[in-house]
C-alpha cells in the first residue's frame, strides 16, 4: 500500500514539531505502508522570505523569488528526514528537481506539467521512505518554479496521482474540513465526506484549508484526499466524487474572502464592445475577475462593477487607466469588502435558499453590495468590517452547527 502524506506549515512550525511528524511518519511505517512525505515550509517561513525580497525591491523578479521561496521546503524535508534517520528509518530527502516534478515557466505561480516518477520508484523499491519538498519544480530550462501559495498541497496531490497512491492524506492544524473555518465559527462541524465540486467552490471562495487548484487537480486525476489533523488521531474529512447521500444535504459550508477588492466604473460608453476591451485588457494583464454587474444603462453610459484579488488591485488600476480615456467616465475602488459564500450540491434539487440568506442578513442590517450564484454557491459582497459576522449568522440560519 502506497500512502502520499503531506504536513503543512503549522504541523512542521518548530523542531518539536518536524519530530512530531516523524514519529507518525515512523509509525506508518511500521504499520508495513510504503510512503512518500511532502512537507511545506516551517509556518511563517514564507512570508519571511517574501518580506525579506520586498526589502530590496517592491517587484522583485518573479524568477530570484522562486529560487528564493523554494528553499523553504528543502529545509524542512531534509530535516525531516534526518530525524527519520536518526530514529532508524531509512529516509530520503528530495527536492522538486530530483522528484520530477516538470511545470510550465510562469514563475511563482507555475502549472505542473509531468512528473517523472522514475527516481522516487526506484527509492520506494530500495524500502525508502521517500521525503519531498512540496511547492516547487523545475521547467524545461531547468529553471526552479513554485506552485503558487498552498502550492504543497497541489505537489502532493500531482505526486499521489503520478504514483497512483492508494490515498492522499493532507495535514494541517485541523481535524478535517468543516461546515466553516472554525477560527471564524467555533460551533462548525466537521465534515466526513465533501465531494471534489463543494471543496473546490469553498477553496476557491476563501476558504485556504486546501488550496483550491490541488481540489482541482483530484478531482480531474480521481485522487482521494483525506484532510487530517497532524495532532491528533481523528480520521478526518474524505474529499471525492459525489454521491447521493450528498445531494440530501443543501447547505454544506460557509467560505469568507477577506482578500477581494471591488472597481466600480462609472460613466461607461454604452457601446458593443466595450466590456471585451475592459476584460480582455484585464485578462492579458493576468488579473482574475471575479464577480461582475453592469447597471442598466442612461444616457449613453452605464456603470460597471467587478471584483479582482486585493494583490491585483494595483494592477487592476493601471491597467484601466491606461487605454480607455473618455470612455470610462471615472473609476473608484474599495478595499473595506468581502465575500461571503454558502456552498452546497443539494441547491440543485432545493428552493429558496438564496432568499434565506438575503433575509438573514437583512434581519442583521448587514447590506449586500453584489450577488453571485452557480448551481452550488452563491456569493454575496458585504462591508468587510461584518465578514465574520455574516458566516455566524448564516451559520445558524442553515443551521449548520446541528
Ligand atoms: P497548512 O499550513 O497545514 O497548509 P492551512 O493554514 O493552509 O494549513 O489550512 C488550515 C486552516 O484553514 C485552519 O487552521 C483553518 O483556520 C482554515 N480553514 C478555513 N476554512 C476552513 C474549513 N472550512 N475547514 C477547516 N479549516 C478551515
Ligand atoms: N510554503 C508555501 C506557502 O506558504 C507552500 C505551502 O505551504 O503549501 O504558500
Ligand atoms: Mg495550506
Amino acid at each position: 500500500m502506497l500512502i502520499v502524506q503531506k504536513y503543512g506549515g503549522t504541523s512542521v512550525g518548530s523542531l518539536e514539531r518536524i519530530e512530531n511528524v516523524a514519529r507518525r511518519v515512523a509509525q506508518a511505517r511500521e504499520e508495513g505502508k510504503d510512503l512518500v512525505v511532502v512537507v511545506s515550509a516551517m509556518s511563517g517561513e514564507t512570508n519571511k522570505l517574501i518580506e525579506y525580497a520586498h526589502h530590496f525591491s517592491k517587484n522583485p523578479s518573479r524568477r530570484e523569488m522562486d529560487i528564493l521561496l523554494s528553499s523553504g521546503e528543502r529545509v524542512t524535508a531534509a530535516l525531516l528526514a534526518i530525524a527519520l534517520q536518526e530514529m532508524g528509518h531509512d529516509a530520503i530527502a528530495m527536492t522538486g528537481r530530483q522528484a520530477g516534478i516538470r511545470t510550465d515557466s510562469t514563475h511563482t505561480y507555475a502549472r505542473i506539467e509531468e512528473i517523472r516518477t522514475d527516481a522516487i520508484k526506484q527509492r520506494i523499491e530500495e524500502g525508502k521512505i521517500v521525503i519531498v519538498a512540496g511547492f516547487q519544480g523545475i521547467n524545461e530550462h531547468g529553471e526552479v518554479t513554485t506552485l503558487g501559495r498552498g502550492g504543497s498541497d497541489l505537489s502532493a496531490v500531482a505526486l499521489a496521482g503520478a504514483l497512483k497512491a492508494d490515498a492522499c492524506e493532507i495535514y494541517s492544524d485541523v481535524e478535517g474540513i468543516y461546515t466553516t473555518d472554525p477560527r471564524i465559527e467555533p460551533r462548525a462541524k466537521k465534515l466526513e465526506h465533501i465531494s471534489y465540486d463543494e471543496m473546490l467552490e469553498l477553496s476557491s471562495l476563501g476558504a485556504k484549508v486546501l488550496q483550491n487548484r490541488s481540489v482541482e487537480l483530484a478531482k480531474k486525476m480521481g485522487v482521494t484526499i483525506i484532510a487530517r489533523s497532524s495532532f491528533s488521531d481523528d480520521p478526518g474529512t474524505i474529499i471525492s466524487e459525489e454521491d447521493e447521500s450528498m445531494e440530501a444535504v443543501v447547505v454544506s459550508g460557509i467560505a469568507l474572502d477577506k482578500n477581494q477588492a471591488r472597481v466600480s466604473l462609472r460613466e461607461v460608453a454604452d457601446r458593443p464592445g466595450i466590456a471585451a476591451e475592459i476584460f480582455n485588457k484585464l485578462a492579458e494583464e493576468q488579473i482574475n475577475v471575479d464577480m461582475i454587474i453592469q447597471n442598466a444603462s442612461k444616457d449613453g453610459t452605464t456603470n460597471l462593477g467587478f471584483t479582482v484579488p486585493q494583490s491585483e488591485l494595483e494592477r487592476a488600476k493601471e491597467a484601466i487607466s491606461q487605454g480607455f480615456g473618455e470612455e470610462i467616465g471615472g473609476a473608484d475602488y474599495d478595499e473595506n469588502i468581502c465575500k461571503v459564500s454558502i456552498v452546497g450540491v443539494g441547491m440543485k434539487s432545493h428552493s429558496g435558499i438564496a432568499a434565506k440568506a438575503f433575509s438573514t442578513l437583512a434581519e442583521n442590517n448587514i447590506n449586500i453590495e453584489m450577488i453571485s450564484t452557480s448551481e452550488i454557491k452563491i456569493s454575496m459582497v458585504i462591508d468587510e468590517k461584518y465578514g465574520e459576522l455574516a458566516v455566524r449568522t448564516l451559520h445558524e440560519a442553515y443551521e449548520l452547527d446541528k
